[in-house]
């Protein structure tokens, strides 16, 4: 599909072509063209948009919630007609693969499936109450407007993750996507009003769109009326809009950096750890937040894991994102690449063995960044290591112990996704246990990447502690209230305490 079919079939060949003082620019990562000018929201209409949230709220959270499912059930149906558009745009706008793309659209229907079922299950405790003749119970509630901030690696996935929680939990949701990929974000809106037309009678606000960058992330993070923050980025992100909101006593869901690594055991099967390893490595040319960073390798496997790998990298196909041959895409920009440069440096002046992680200028789209991945072989887990570069990077460390692999693994500023290939049952178990990984995802003979929506998902330390998708991650979109209802004809009070007068 040709940029202007995947514009017009998603609606936006006029809001792509915005004029004016107050527009932003959208290049693909792809040959760095020009694909689209979209107009700014300008920061004095924030109250406005937040106002506007606040008023639907109002409407919406008496909406009874398997209703408020139904409008979800309609977003994930205009979401399956509209798929190969939207994909295509992701990779357009985001560099993604094809069949990533694709797969990023098909993880917005999977939550949509998911949010319309939760919208009959937003069930509540009852408990015994320790006094005759009353009973509790726990409700939850709608909470509010809840803010959606989110980055460009995942453009669409990361706001239906939220907007299809928070919408059957009776939130209205402004978002507020990443400056590098407001189209993917227009179009996705355009999706959803098709499925609010069908629904009829949404209140107007339940889901707006603020285009731009960190001041009108700033007016959403300090507003009252906002009291649910979720924000998905880097942690210097994170740093900068966790206390804000705390500081007003706000709800904030933080999906932060990671630095996830796998141990490999010598008893893995390393056919499969070779696959996962180059998927999770490699795969959107590093730019997840669960992507591969560090691989911990039992000493007695490392060499030949390593050179498997140095093998397996230098036959991938790097290139133009739309064929369906390639598997490596390009980086977001220049400065993406310029880092990932940096990083490399940095490794070998710690002492490191760098293998690939060149500049790729011929078979590919001029004007895009397109770089080998990289395998890094380090003595130690030095200061490079512990950071998240997002890129193609990764740090190959050996070890003899499994403490000494579990240690490793830990000492990262960061907590997102972590796996050990293993077939010794007693490494696999402890690796999951409290002794082992501390990270929000772990897993076993799978690479830390490629989660499913029906997990609750996120990660510890300075990824930040939000958990959102799956299990029960809608609870923090609703505000819990405990209910304690008298039917007796007394008044005793708890704890045996008398007060009579
Ligand atoms: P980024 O931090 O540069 O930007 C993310 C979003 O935050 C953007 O919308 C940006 O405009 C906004 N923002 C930046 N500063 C802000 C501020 N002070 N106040 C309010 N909003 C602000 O991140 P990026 O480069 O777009 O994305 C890559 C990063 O995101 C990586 O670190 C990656 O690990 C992380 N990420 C994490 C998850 C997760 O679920 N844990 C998922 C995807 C990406």
């Amino acid at each position: 599909m040709q940029t202007t079919e995947i514009l017009a079939a998603l609606d936006l060949t006029a809001a792509a072509r915005a004029e004016g003082p107050d527009v932003l620019a959208v290049r693909s990562p792809i040959d760095g063209a020009d694909i689209g000018r979209v107009a700014v929201t300008p920061a004095a209409e924030m109250p406005a948009v937040i106002a506007r949230a606040q008023a639907a709220f109002r409407a919406w959270r008496q909406v009874p919630a398997p209703r408020r499912g139904e409008l979800v059930r309609l977003l994930g149906e205009e979401l399956r007609a509209a798929k190969a558009a939207l994909g295509a745009l992701v990779t357009l706008e985001a560099g993604k693969i094809a069949s990533e793309g694709l797969g990023e659209v098909q993880e917005m229907i999977d939550i949509c499936d998911f949010a319309v079922g939760l919208s009959r299950q937003l069930y509540g405790l009852t408990i015994a109450s320790e006094r005759p003749g009353h009973r509790m119970m726990e409700s939850w509630h709608p909470m509010g407007p809840c803010a959606v901030i989110t980055a460009f690696n995942f453009p669409v996935a990361v706001w239906s993750w939220n907007a299809a929680l928070a919408l059957v939990c009776g939130d209205p949701v402004i978002w507020k996507p990443s400056e590098k990929t407001p189209l993917t974000a227009l179009a996705t809106m355009n999706i959803l009003a098709r499925a609010l037309a069908r629904f009829g009678d949404a209140p107007e606000g339940l889901c707006q769109l603020v285009v731009g960058g960190p001041d009108l992330g700033a007016a959403l993070v300090t507003s009252r009326e906002v009291p649910i923050v979720s924000a998905t980025g880097s942690t210097r992100m994170g740093r900068i809009v966790g206390p804000k909101v705390a500081e007003r006593f706000g709800r904030s869901i933080l999906e932060l950096g990671g630095n996830n690594a796998m141990i490999v055991a010598p008893s893995a099967d390393l056919d499969m750890a070779v696959r996962a390893i180059v998927f999770s490595a490699v795969g959107t040319a590093g730019q997840r937040c669960t992507s591969l960073r560090r691989l911990i390798a039992h000493n007695s496997i490392r060499a030949e894991l390593t050179e498997r790998l140095v093998k397996a990298y230098a036959s991938l196909p790097i290139g133009d994102p739309r064929a369906t041959t390639t598997l490596v895409g390009p980086l977001i920009d220049h400065a993406a690449r310029d880092r990932m440069l940096a990083a490399l440096e940095q490794a070998k002046a710690e002492g490191g063995t760098v293998h690939g992680g060149r500049t790729v200028g011929q078979g590919v789209p001029q004007g895009g960044a397109y770089v080998e991945p990289a395998l890094a072989e380090m003595p130690a887990q030095s200061a490079i290591v512990r950071e998240e570069t997002f890129a193609p990077i990764l740090y190959v460390m050996g070890y003899d112990s499994l403490d000494e692999a579990i240690a490793l693994q830990n000492d990262v500023p960061q907590g997102l996704s972590s796996c050990i290939f293993t077939l010794n049952l007693r490494e696999a178990e402890t690796f999951l246990s409290a002794v082992g990984s501390d990270c929000g995802i772990a897993n076993v003979n799978i690479g830390p990447s490629g989660a499913e929506i029906g997990g609750a998902f996120g990660g510890e330390k300075e990824t930040g502690g939000g958990r959102e998708s799956g299990s029960d991650a809608w609870k923090a979109y609703m505000r819990r209230a405990t209910n304690t209802v008298n039917y007796s004809a007394a008044l005793p009070l708890a704890q045996g305490v008398k007060f009579d007068f």
